[in-house]
């Protein structure tokens, strides 16, 4: 008998029964671990004698008090003894720690120090990837994360740090709930991870998505008879991979299907690579049970034991489960095995505080402008909230959940799409609930970081439009007509918000933001807002009739594609040193950190966010040597024109103005 079933049958949790089986010498590993020789009887005794107790208690209340039996006696450790235990006991704890670096820079010498490498040998690997850097030089984030997956440290974000050391400490303190588990489900194409997803997804939906589903969210919530799972539907996602990358913790447990008949194969082993570097417990779902012998279960066992995914009878902690996708065998005690693999884990959540997660997908929707699926791994978002998401931020206009409905409120886990962004956020930003202060403020620096007088931003892919109706119907077909337009003239215009009512400073500001132009029908513009838009140079079209409308942004469209040059951002740089050279001019030692610096770029400066000067590129440098472009991961040296006041750690942006593609 295994503890999870002995716990059925006395109905006490398993983590009770794992307690009491450790206090008394067994060494068990799980839920799963097979009560052997006297762990069952030992277990019924530990049960048993509380009752007697207090029988015996109520029995004969008077007792004679029993001497009590003395311990014998053990010398006891002097203090230097349990100093040098306690010092020694936490360098074990110590190495025994999983690595964890966070994606943000550092100098090289600290990234050592983290990953237990000699520094020398990280700058030798440096250089065979062509960076040139010193012990005190700061490497760029991506550089980190290259490093980190180079020596197998996992990656963790800055934020998701903090919030882990404040979880930690409020989970002490005991202010925290507990929550349902996130779970993902990984393995190599083929293998049945589809099968399974659907199959969960069909017969467990939550009672009351009885009704359909109307909007996909790539998430669900599917309910089991011992708790509810959130199942993330995105393993193959382009986005998923991103957030992995990026060192993002979404999901709590891993289900790794394997096929038995193919066994463990390429992507198997890169999936158990992924859930070993972010610490996700794995439970393996033997597959295709229906189409082979038994005797297959001990195969794959064999053969992802070879990748340290170790069966619980063999001395491991991991949980193996066969099932059939296709039939639907076995998926129930799959489903158990991840709701006793979370009790274990003592999930827990804030669900006051303001709300924490991550954006798992986003999209431009036609009506609904950007609109994001979030998952908040601490506290409630709200109908109203602000918030700030990577680089853009917002108030958040409407929510609907995974059952397609529209919610005002949603608690920790619980995936919610979110409309009210001023721009499309990335999947695996940083979501996070804020004052009404604290997201003015961040709105006005990236409205700063965005700014470039003279030409506009433009988006790449075509015209950004904000559009303001009369009415929902004439919106609506508005969106349509301009729709059909776009795809005629291949990919024309971006709708980035449409709104119902007159055009208004903040439409004009989002336009401002977001490099729009503000299209109205039948509706009319207020006055503060027409002297916005013109000290914002913000172009506003008004119309009566929709045909009118169309034919001027057909136009628009043609003509600007006859001369369009656009101003697209190629690369990033950080200042390291600053140089004053006579009759030069002043140089900014730089360290390209994103694409790539050309010579006859235009660079935008920031300090501290805040855009602090522009210019030409008027030199560029590399090794001495004057070069056409420089890319990510070196150094170079470069003039901009009219601005002189460099400081290091100065963000340096650089544009080029790039003939637009038809
Ligand atoms: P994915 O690429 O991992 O998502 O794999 P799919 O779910 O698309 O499955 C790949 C193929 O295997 C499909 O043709 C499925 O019908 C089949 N398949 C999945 N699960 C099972 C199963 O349990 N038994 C059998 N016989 N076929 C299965």
């Amino acid at each position: 008998m295994r503890i999870y079933e002995f716990s059925k049958e006395k109905n006490i949790s398993t983590k009770k029964l794992i307690e009491l089986l450790r206090e008394g010498g067994f060494a068990v590993k799980s839920h799963m671990s097979v009560l052997e020789g006297d762990a069952r009887t030992f277990l019924e005794n530990a049960l048993q004698p509380k009752k007697n107790d207090k029988a015996k208690a109520s029995e004969e209340p008077i007792k004679k008090e029993k001497k009590p039996i003395k311990a014998p006696k053990v010398p006891k450790p002097s203090k230097k003894e349990t100093k040098d235990r306690s010092v020694r006991q936490k360098k074990i704890e110590e190495s025994l720690r999983p690595k964890e670096i966070t994606s943000e820079p550092k100098s090289v010498g600290e990234v050592a120090q983290i990953i237990g490498r000699p520094v020398t040998e990280l700058i030798v690997t440096l250089l065979k990837w062509g960076i040139v850097a010193t012990k005190n030089q700061i490497i760029a984030e991506d550089v980190v994360v290259r490093i980190a997956e180079h020596y197998d440290v996992s990656v963790v974000k800055p934020e998701v740090k903090k919030e882990e050391e404040a979880v930690q400490k409020r989970a002490v303190k005991g202010d925290l709930k507990e929550r349902i588990p996130v779970v993902v489900v990984v393995g190599h194409v083929d293998h049945g991870k589809t099968t399974l997803l659907d199959f969960i997804r069909k017969t467990r939906v939550a009672a009351r998505e009885k009704g359909g589903i109307t909007q996909h969210l790539g998430v669900y919530e599917a309910s089991t008879p011992h708790g509810n799972i959130i199942f993330l539907d995105t393993p193959g996602h382009e986005a998923f991979g991103k957030i992995r990358q990026r060192g993002i913790k979404v999901a709590d447990i891993v289900i790794l299907v394997v096929a038995a008949n193919d066994g463990v194969m390429p992507q198997t082993v890169e999936a158990i690579k992924h859930a070993k570097s972010m610490h996700v417990p794995i439970i393996v779902a033997i597959n295709k049970m229906d189409k082979v012998d038994e005797s297959r279960i001990e195969v794959v066992k064999r053969q992802l034991s070879q990748h340290d995914v170790l069966p619980e009878e063999w001395g491991g902690d991991v949980i193996y489960v066969p099932i059939s996708a296709k039939m639907g065998t076995g998926i129930n005690q799959l489903l158990e095995m991840v709701i006793l693999q979370a009790q274990m884990m003592e999930l827990r959540a804030s669900t006051t505080d303001p709300a924490k997660g991550f954006v798992l997908e986003s999209k431009l929707e036609r009506g609904r402008g950007p609109v994001a699926t979030i998952i908040c791994q601490h506290g409630e978002v709200n109908l109203g909230d602000y918030f700030v998401c990577g680089k853009t931020s917002g108030h958040i206009s409407s929510m609907v959940d995974s059952y397609g409905r529209r919610i005002t409120k949603a608690g920790p886990v619980i995936p919610v799409q979110v409309a009210g962004f001023e721009e499309l956020p990335s999947a695996g930003d940083y979501f996070e609930v804020v004052s009404k202060e604290d997201y003015r403020k961040a709105k006005s620096a990236s409205a700063g970081r965005r700014t470039i007088p003279g030409k506009r931003f433009i988006h790449e892919g075509g015209i950004n439009l904000i559009i303001k109706a009369d009415t929902d119907s004439s919106k609506e077909a508005l969106i349509d007509s301009i729709d059909k337009l776009s795809k005629r003239l291949n990919n024309g215009f971006n709708i980035i918000y449409s709104g119902v009512g007159d055009i208004s400073e903040g439409n004009v500001e989002f336009a401002f933001n977001t490099g729009s132009q503000i299209v109205g029908l039948h509706v009319k513009t207020e006055t503060n807002a027409t002297s916005l838009a013109q000290r914002r140079s913000i172009t506003i079209m008004h119309h009566d009739i929709i045909y009118k409308l169309l034919e001027s942004l057909e136009a628009r469209a043609e003509s600007i594609k006859e001369i369009e040059m656009v101003r697209t951002k190629i690369g990033e740089a950080f200042v390291l040193r600053v140089f004053d050279i006579k009759k030069i001019g002043v140089v900014a030692g730089s360290y390209v950190k994103d694409g790539r610096f050309s010579r006859d770029g235009y660079a935008v400066v920031f300090r501290d966010d805040k855009k602090v000067g522009e210019g030409k590129i008027t030199s560029l440098q590399r090794e001495k040597k004057v070069v056409k472009e420089v890319h990510a991961g070196y150094e170079c040296g470069f003039i901009v024109e009219g601005f002189s006041d460099w400081q290091v750690d100065d963000r340096v942006e650089c544009y080029l103005d790039i003939p637009k593609s038809t």
